[in-house]
Formats: structure tokens, sequence, C-alpha cells
């Protein structure tokens, strides 16, 4: 906290006369590696410099120690085929869903755990049950109580008719809450493969109601619903070597982790509906008009969007209604999840986008809601995530990117995501609508790299997926347009947060986070973006992290693989990285605490008299000296009592002519080397920081000079090793510092600037000045309301009104 103002710079002399004939480095490296230090570094919890390895699971064939897949790595595999009916008239969803399920694990099952996300919306389901109460007084908004009542009515969960094997023959299932598990007949052996069929049916949750992932919204004007459909049929949990079963209960924030295979999907809707989904339309001339496919065949090969379906067709498909369906076949290969839109009301355009050697379909679904803003904004994000995060990550591998507008803000799946903002009706939009647009676009298309792709436990590890790809974001917004105004990923961003108190580390079950979106997103996406600005660079950085990608991409990493392979391929140890950022909260406030100036004494008596003498001479007189001026001392009138001290031929600082050959005996047993040295004026600087915040970083030092120069240094984080709180660093210059500045780029999120300067920099703020309003009293009121009725509505009266907003004002 402390910082110096220039008058207090300490000088001092360097007594090089002491070092000489003593072996400095020996010195220091004895101290450095003695026992109790050594000791102290592998023991000490709170050592920021302890290596992580007791807290990473200990590397074996599955997993190896660089954070690479080993030569016994595995992972299970569930092929899916539904049939799906969605009901528009009592927005319900009914079919079967045929599991084959691989157990390629060196493990015997007894029995599969299944995920019935639905659940939650049951009834006493535990989502529910935990929900601790709002904040009712002094107000709520509409929406949120009808949130509450509507969840307190909804008929929601599956209802399972049946659980049968490949003959038919019924299966033993136990409900759990969102999860079900389903017994063998006879345990799966390793190797082995079993079917499970499942009926079932669920009604569709409203989203614009009730917080969901998927779900319906309602038109008024219309009669239409646009049904963003996720989590809507029974899944297989995970199995994994590092977690046997993710049968951890679905409370509605920990997302899924899921197993990858291939889908083949029929989807019976409306025949007016259009269905946007998963996978590969397996039949498009059933589906798809003439003049529609002709245009997807333009589109693919089409510089900008183009309309498959227009605005115009879209109006006139809204009031469409036949008693006629249509089945929609979709085919998705190596997916972990399927998800699918629908409704009358789609406008549909499309990009073809070069990936590698494929074309990528970029789609966008949207009705005349979101216009103008999604045609011209909405499928050309899409194309710039698969872009940029190709080169971040790996070619995106599917054939089709969908973004679809409906209820949900946004949530991903794989090939299709679901997109909230739309203009107001009257067609404008805030800035805040454009950019929010473009960036949960990217945010949620980016998803299919994490964890789609690289398939971390979302339910467990929320910074996996979210941090990674809030990261990837950043990078991918800051090529969209300069300035673009980014929420997350700036250093600076995140210092409020870091400052906090309420807070866990990164490293928290998703479930147990507090301030979900500053942990699992800004946090780390702010901590990989120092990590390659500031600690790695971005060559060594951008490296490594592809490096990670494509080690993981169809595979099942853990928090260990990640940090593993960054330093794997990076060739730096990052533990203290990750143990500060990842494993703490603590926050980054390095502050200069002190500079000291050294100069070297030669050691010559007579420069050290001069010196002394005008040392002397300098010095200001103290009050005392000062009154006692023209006191009158006894000396002056007993004169006998003077002698030699008193008389001007003793002069203190008289340098003696032993002291004169005492020196030029040292000179002459120096080399000429050393004799240059003693004789040197350069300054010996010695800076003192204090690391206030706890978490350790490079302290970035932009130094300047007397000669108006300045010169940025930079001394890397394991200069805390020895000690975390204090350090201090010598700066060696012929030149005079006249000021120092830390961090002046803002690159370590460093929560106070105002200890970062010496000189002490004043930090200049505002306060406004306010007049009590003075209320009428009731007699006053009353004497008002009886002289005229017109008074009512006078500037006068407003005064009176409350200036916020009420509750639906403030919805
Ligand atoms: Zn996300």
């Amino acid at each position: 906290m402390a910082s110096l103002n220039p008058a207090s710079l300490v000088t001092a002399l360097l007594a090089i006369a002491l070092v000489i004939g003593t072996d400095p480095a020996g010195v220091h490296s004895a101290g450095a590696q003695s026992p109790e230090s050594a000791n102290r570094k592998h023991s000490d919890p709170h050592d920021p410099f302890a290596q992580l390895d007791p807290w990473w699971p200990t590397p074996g064939a599955t997993r190896i120690a660089s954070g690479a897949p080993g030569p016994a790595y595995w992972q299970q595999r569930a092929d899916y085929e539904i049939d799906i009916t969605l009901d528009d008239d009592q927005q319900q969803l009914k079919g079967v869903v045929k599991i084959r399920y691989h157990n390629q694990s060196p493990h015997t099952l007894p029995y599969l755990w299944i995920q019935l996300d639905q659940n939650r919306f049951r009834q006493g389901s535990d989502a529910l049950e935990t929900v601790t109460a709002p904040s009712l007084s002094p107000k709520i908004s509409f929406g949120a109580m009808k949130s509450i009542l509507a969840s307190r009515q909804f008929d929601g969960g599956y209802r399972i008719t049946s659980v049968t094997d490949a003959a038919g023959e019924s299966l033993p299932h136990t409900d759990i809450g969102t999860m079900m598990r389903i017994d063998l007949p006879t345990a799966l052996a390793p190797g082995e493969k079993t079917d499970v069929a499942i009926d079932y049916s669920y009604n569709i949750v409203d989203a614009k109601v009730i917080r969901a992932r998927g779900g319906k919204e309602f038109f008024e004007d219309d009669k239409n619903y646009i049904y963003e459909i996720a989590q809507w049929f029974p899944r297989v949990a995970a199995y994994t070597d590092f977690g046997a079963w993710q049968h951890k209960s679905f409370l509605g924030r920990g997302e899924f982790t899921l197993e990858l295979g291939n889908y083949r999907v029929r989807i019976t809707a409306p025949a007016e509906m259009v269905v946007a989904s998963t996978g590969t339309l397996e039949n498009p001339d059933e589906v798809l008009t003439e003049r529609w496919k002709q245009r997807l065949t333009e589109a693919e090969s089409a510089e900008k969007p183009v309309f498959i379906i227009t605005p115009e067709e879209a109006e006139t498909n809204e009031s469409v209604r036949t008693q006629r369906t249509k089945t929609w076949e979709f085919d998705a290969k190596n997916v972990r999840d399927f998800a699918f839109a629908a409704s009358r009301k789609f406008i549909w355009d499309a990009l073809g986008v070069k990936v590698g050697s494929q074309t990528v379909m970029a789609m966008s679904y949207y009705p005349n809601e979101a216009e103008p803003l999604w045609s011209k904004y909405s499928t050309e994000s899409i194309a710039h995530t698969l872009e940029v995060y190709g080169r971040y990550a790996f070619e995106y591998p599917y054939p089709v990117a969908i973004s679809v507008n409906g209820p949900v803000y946004g949530m991903e799946y794989p090939m299709i995501c679901f997109n909230g903002p739309r203009p107001e009706d009257d067609g404008t939009y805030s800035k805040e609508t454009k950019y929010g647009l473009i960036s949960v676009v990217i945010h949620e298309v980016g998803h299919n790299f994490f964890p789609m792709i690289v398939n971390s436990d979302e339910r467990q590890w929320t910074w996996m997926d979210e941090g990674l790809n809030t990261f990837l974001q950043y990078l991918a917004e800051q090529e969209w347009e300069e300035d673009y105004p980014s929420r997350r990923g700036d250093p600076e961003k995140i210092t409020g947060y870091m400052r906090g108190n309420n807070q866990r580390p990164i490293m928290t079950g998703s479930e147990e986070i507090l301030q979900f979106g500053n942990n699992a997103y800004g946090k780390p996406a702010t901590a990989l973006n120092i990590l390659r600005e500031t600690i790695l660079g971005r060559d060594s950085f951008d490296f490594a992290f592809r490096e990670y990608s494509r080690r993981w991409k169809f595979k099942r990493p853990t928090p260990s693989d990640f940090f593993r392979t960054m330093e794997d391929a990076s060739g730096v140890d990052l533990d203290w990285f990750w143990r500060g950022w990842f494993y703490s909260t603590d926050h980054v406030d390095i502050a200069i605490d002190g500079i000291q100036l050294y100069k070297i004494d030669a050691g010559d008596p007579d420069e050290k008299a001069e010196r002394t003498r005008q040392e002397r001479d300098r010095k200001e007189a103290t009050v005392t000296e000062d009154r006692n001026q023209d006191l009158r001392r006894r000396i002056d009138w007993q004169p006998g009592l003077k002698d030699f001290y008193n008389s001007p031929q003793y002069d203190e600082f008289k340098v003696e002519e032993e002291d004169r050959k005492s020196f030029q005996k040292f000179l002459d047993g120096l080399s000429s080397e050393e004799r240059a040295i003693l004789r040197r004026t350069t300054n010996f600087y010695v800076v003192d920081f204090r690391n206030l915040g706890g978490l350790v970083m490079p302290i970035l030092l932009r130094v300047h000079y007397a000669d108006n120069t300045s010169e940025m240094m930079t001394f890397p984080a394991q200069i805390w090793r020895h000690n975390s709180k204090r350090v201090s660093k010598l700066i060696v210059t012929d030149k005079e510092i006249v000021r120092l500045e830390l961090d002046p780029k803002r690159q370590t999120a460093d929560v106070d600037e105002g200890n970062n300067h010496w000189p002490e920099k004043m930090v200049p703020s505002r306060f406004k000045l306010f007049k009590d309003e003075k209320k009428k009293n009731p007699m006053q009121k009353a004497a008002a309301n009886g002289q005229d009725d017109t008074e009512q509505a006078s500037p006068d009266k407003t005064t009176d009104q409350p200036t916020e907003p009420g509750p639906e004002q403030g919805k």
C-alpha cells in the first residue's frame, strides 16, 4: 500500500569493501538450498510454488503424465434410434428411444444408468425442493412471480410406459429422481453390447415462464409456437475411467456429460412446420419443397447467407393449419447428444462455409419477430466462429452448424444451438442487443468444440467447457471488429469479482459454485488470456492449447489432463499459475513498497571527510538550536574554560596520514578491474514490492528516467519463490530513476492500481451534492385536494411520485 514520495527516496552507500574477498554466490546458494526451505517447498500447502501432483490423479495407462490419453485409454459408446411425435395441440412429445450400448470398458456392468433430465420439472424433484426462497421484499417482478407459480403447477417429467430389451422383454428399472437404473438380466461383459428400448412421453415446458434449456414459446398474435427441444429423450449416463457412472442428480445448472455415438432420429410434426436439427437431413425430397432445395444448393457456394425460406414465405406459413404430418429423418455421426427445433414461423437462411476439404452449412432459423437483426448477423456469426475456433482448436468436423431463435437465451447442442436476442417490436435494437446476439451465437456455436467434441464432464467442471469456450469467444469477438465490446476476457474486467469475498475456487463442482458467471466463465477465460499474453506468449500458448484440443477431440479430458498438457506442450511449469488462479480465491494486488538508492563508497578518507562535512552543513538547525542562538554560554564569560578542542585549529574531519596510507595499501591490493569498479558512479536502486493479494504473478515494471526515457522490465512470477509476500529487486543504472509504474498495460488483473506507482499518484474522483426533497404532510395534501382537481396533474404534484419504476416497469 505504501507509496513513497520522491523526497523520501533513501540514499545509501554501498560498502563494497565488505564483500571483496568473500564468495557472494556461495553465501547465497547456501541459504537458498537449506534443507528446511527445500522441505517447506514440498510440504507447505500454502506455498504458492508447491507442486500440484499430490492433488492430481496418479498418471496411469489410461491417462499419462503428459496429460494425453494413454495406451489403455477407453470410453463407452451409445448409439440411438429415436421415433418421436411432436403434438402441437397438447405441446407434448411422445415416442420411443432405442439405445445400443457398447461396453468398451474393461469392467463388467450389472446395470445401466439413464439420465431423465425432464424429471427436474416434476413436482417434488430435487431441483424444485432445493430452490431457496427468493427475495420477495420490497418487490418482485411479474416474470419472477409467474415462474414461481408455474413451476409449482406444471405437470412435468417423463412418463415412461415401458423399458424393454432387444427381445421385447420388460427390464426391471428404478426411478431415482433425474436418474434411472436399468438392471440387466446378465451383466454386460467388456466388449459386449446391449439394446434397450424406452417408450415415453412428456409435456413441453414453457421456457418463457420457467427457466429451462429448451421448451416452447407461444406467440399470441398468430397462435403459433416455437419449439426448442432438448434433453428430450432418456440418455445413457457417462461411465468413465476416472469417475465410473456420472449419476449426480440434475438440479438445472450442472449440465451434462454423455457418451459419443451415432443417431438416427425420425421427427413427426405438423406438415406445415419446419424442423431444424442436429445431423444431416436424410429425406429432403419428402419434407422440403423444390424451391427450398434449389436455394440450399445455391447457398452452398454463396458469398452471403441465402434465404431458403424468406420472411414473406414464413409469414404466410404462420396461418396454415392442416391435419397432416410429415416425418423428418436425420442422421448424426459421432455426437454426444441430439436436439431440434420446430415451428411454422421459421425464416431459414444458409451459407456454405469452407472448412478444410468440406463445406459446412451454417444455417439460422428465426421468426419475423427476430428481423432485421437475425438475417444480418446470425449466420455470419456462425461462419466466423467456425473459422476462428478452427484455427485455435481444430477443424469443425460436422456437416451443419445451426442457430435458432426462440425462448432460450443461449444453449448449445451438437450442430445446433438456441439463441434469444431479438429486436424491439418496431425493428430497432440497442447496441447491447446487437452485440448480445453476435456474442451468444459465437459462444453457443463455440460449444461444439468444448464440450460437445472435447467431451469434458460439465456436471462436475463447468469451467472446462464454459471457461475455455468463453476464452475463445473473446478471441473471436476481437476478430469481429475493432473495440468489440467483449463482456469477458480482459483482465481489468475481472478485478471487481476477484476483490470480493463471496467466492469459491474455479475448481468447484458446478452446483456449488458461487457467482456462476464470474467463476466459471469470466475468471477462467481471463486466466487463459493472461497465460497467453503475459506468461507464455501467444505462440507458445496457442501451440499448447491446440495440442490439448487435438489430444482430447472426441475424448474425455479431466482438469489435470488440461493442466498437464498445457505444461507438457509449452515446456513451462505452471503449477503456481493453476494453484493461484484455479485452486484459490486469492487475487492479484502487487504494490511498490519502497525504493532506495545506493552508491559505491570507495573508502577514500579525504572523500569521506568532505562528504561528511557537507552533510553536516546541509542539515537544518533544530528548533532548540534556533532558540538557543542568543543564549549566553558559560565559556563566553569564563574564557579560561576554552582549550584546544574549542580552538579553530581543531578540525573534527581532519584526515590522518595513517588513514591515507591504509587506503593506498587497499588500492594497491586491488586488480585494475576492481579499481575501476570502485570508481563507478553507477546508481544501485533497490525496489521493494509487496504481494498484498496473495496470487503470485510476474512483476511488470515500467521505469522512467530523468532523461525522459523509459524501459519495461519483466520479472517472472518465480521471483516470489522464496518469499511470496515481499521481494526486492536491484536495478543497476547510470541514469536517475524518477518514476516507477507497475503493470501499466493492465495485464495481470491487479485489483488496486492505487499502489502501482512511485511516487504515489493521486486518484481524482468526484462527488455529487443533493438536496433533501421535502414531502407534503397530510394536512397540506388535504388542503391541495380541496382546492382544485386539476392541480393533480400539476408539475408540483408529480414530485411526490416515487422515482423508481414499479415492479411491472422494472421487469
Ligand atoms: Zn456456455
